[in-house]
């Protein structure tokens, strides 16, 4: 398998299928633990998440 990068690619929203011309993000702590916090990522339009990862701070 490979994965290809590619710029011209247009993401879309699968929630409410706007295209992203950006991504908004949530900065969460869970409580109870010592784990670094997480980012979520929401659709700027319907603010449904997108993604959950670990926080970058960049
Ligand atoms: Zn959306």
């Amino acid at each position: 398998m490979k994965i290809i990068t590619k710029d011209d690619i247009k993401p879309v929203c699968p929630h409410c299928n706007k295209e992203l011309e950006e991504i908004h993000r949530k900065k969460e702590t869970l409580s109870g633990t010592l784990l670094q916090p997480i980012s979520i990522y929401v659709c700027p339009y319907c603010s449904k998440v997108l993604s959950i990862t670990t926080w970058y701070s960049w």
